[in-house]
């Protein structure tokens, strides 16, 4: 008996003459003919006969099947045929189909019970309560804006999955995971059934846990009535007071640690691009967020990228130079940051505002902070301390007048400025140092309430042998306790000198935590600014 059996795709008998001499075998299995011998039977160039016969014809085995069904599995030549080991002991293509089929709808299948349990237990709430715009935390109420936008579009009402946006949500992954955290513990949003699968995380016996990924996720706002409508009407309620004038005062408090987050989280997203460019991988720590916090009191966004970049360059150089292992060189670039950013401060380098680079776009958060609510011009050069470096040329010679007339001088800078009212002096029967400050009434013009009145005390250090120091800070909101009658709600320190890091680390604490009385502290180069304004107190107090 043959191994083979034909198809043969031909009525014409010579062809299936031809088929059949080229695939006949003896019993032990080799073929009866040499190609050659068909060939000459045929009239045939031995060249063309194998050929001739794959087009013509096709040969069943019957010694190879598949290890499924039995079906012979089919060959067009002799060279397949002997080469044909790959088939020797697997399934023919009609049963891997078939065993892909059942697959795929087993895992329909499954897909299909996850999907409703998803649907049961993630269930879209109808009649939930609507996010307040004006009870809400700053970076709540301005990160839920965020989510349901994507590259200027507004969604319909389902956000996109942070990983799958066009624009990042945030600058980085660890605070897009922040944020979402906050507004899904607040209830602000939940997550949406029409979530993908593996955004949920499932237990080892298929079940459903509570547990997904937030980054994953697809999520919808809060409230009643259509999901559409309900960002619409959230975003309306927004807009009139997303303008930083038109903030209800709990942000103007927030607004510092809110601005602080974003900008660590911009500066951290723009030093592991830039390691990554020197082909360094680096995962930020700890203490990434503590040297770029600390950085971001003193310099801008932009300024600290001037130091990411200095630093990011520097430590590609050290791992060609010395041939320390990449995640050495990646680390020691914190601190090449932390002591470039010690030097500049105490030096007084003219730190140069690095622009944004083009290949890391701006953040959907970012962009509604920096561009819609503040405004910025350049938000790269913006800082909210606003402690500003000495500036060439503006320098007064504070050594000329003493701690009374420095006193004098902040007493005439505030009564002839603009918005400051009842300005006076402020005894202090048991102070310490038995200083004097001065103390007004500050008015803002606010478009929503008109205009607000605050109690501001000044408390002036003629300090030019050494810096004003967290201690001193503190020391000075204790003597300004004595005042309960009204209290005050603003602190000023002003200093013809320096303030430590350690102090405005303090002051950004103190400001954050929401406690009265709010400082603002005026440093050397601030004061210089201002009075350089005003040049007839400049000439008037002989500081120059
Ligand atoms: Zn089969």
């Amino acid at each position: 008996m043959s191994e083979f059996e034909l198809e043969v795709n031909s009525e014409d008998a010579e062809v299936g003459q031809i088929c059949s001499m080229y695939w006949l075998t003896n019993e032990d299995g080799s073929f009866a003919y040499t190609v050659k011998a068909v060939g000459e039977r045929f009239g045939m160039p031995a060249s063309r006969v194998s050929k001739f016969v794959a087009d013509s014809c096709v040969a069943r085995s019957a010694s190879r099947c598949c290890s499924e069904c039995g079906q012979g599995f089919t060959y067009r030549s002799r060279a397949e045929w002997t080469s044909g080991v790959r088939f020797w002991s697997g399934r023919c293509g009609a049963c891997v189909e078939r065993e892909k089929r059942v697959q795929e709808e087993e895992r329909e299948r499954i897909d299909a019970v996850k999907r409703a349990a998803v649907n049961s237990k993630f269930a879209v709430e109808e009649d939930g309560l609507a996010p307040r715009v004006d009870s809400l935390d700053l970076p709540a109420a301005f990160a839920l804006a965020a989510l349901f936008e994507d590259a200027e579009e507004i969604s319909a009402g389902i956000s996109i999955p942070t990983v799958d946006r066009v624009d990042r949500l945030t600058p980085t992954p660890d605070y897009d995971f922040k944020l979402l955290e906050l507004l899904v513990d607040q209830r602000l949003v939940q997550v949406h059934p029409c979530s993908p699968l593996d955004s949920f995380v499932w237990n080892k016996d298929g079940t459903l846990s509570d547990s997904y990924y937030p980054a994953l996720a697809s999520y919808y706002m809060s409230g009643s009535g259509s999901l559409g409508n309900r960002v619409k009407q959230y975003l309306a309620n927004l807009s009139p007071l997303l303008s930083r004038e038109s903030w209800p005062d709990h942000w103007v408090e927030q607004f510092s640690s809110f601005w602080f987050d974003l900008a660590v989280s911009e500066c951290k997203a723009y030093l592991v691009y830039m390691l990554q460019r020197h082909g360094l991988n680096f995962t930020p720590g700890r203490k990434t967020d503590d040297v770029l916090r600390h950085a971001l009191r003193w310099y801008s966004i932009g300024q600290v990228y001037y130091f990411i970049w200095r630093a990011a360059r520097d430590s590609a150089a050290y791992k060609m130079r010395d041939g320390v292992p990449a995640k050495q060189a990646a680390n020691s670039a914190i601190t090449r940051i932390s002591a470039d950013v010690e030097r500049a401060y105490a030096q007084g380098w003219d730190v140069s505002v690095y622009r944004r680079d083009s290949r890391l776009p701006l953040s959907t958060l970012s962009h509604i902070l920096f561009s819609r609510a503040l405004k910025l011009e350049d938000p790269m050069a913006y800082s909210p301390i606003d402690l500003p470096m000495r500036r060439v040329g503006l320098e007064l010679a504070w050594k000329k007048i003493n701690a009374d007339t420095f006193e004098r001088l902040i007493f005439q800078l505030l009564t002839e400025a603009e918005g400051y009212e009842n300005v006076d002096w402020l005894m202090h029967t048991n102070a310490p140092d038995h200083g004097r400050d001065v103390s007004a009434i500050r008015l803002r013009r606010d478009p929503l309430s008109g205009h607000t009145a605050q109690r501001v005390a000044i408390q002036c250090k003629h300090w030019l042998g050494r810096p004003v120091r967290a201690v001193d800070v503190n020391q000075s909101i204790v003597s300004l306790s004595h005042w309960q009658n009204p209290p005050f709600d603003v602190l000023v320190i002003a200093t013809s000198g320096r303030f430590t890091s350690d102090a405005v680390a303090w002051v950004e604490r103190h400001n954050s935590s929401g406690m009265r009385p709010i400082i603002e502290i005026w440093n050397d180069a601030r004061l210089e600014v201002l009075l350089n304004e005003r040049p007839h107190l400049i000439a008037g107090y002989e500081l120059r």
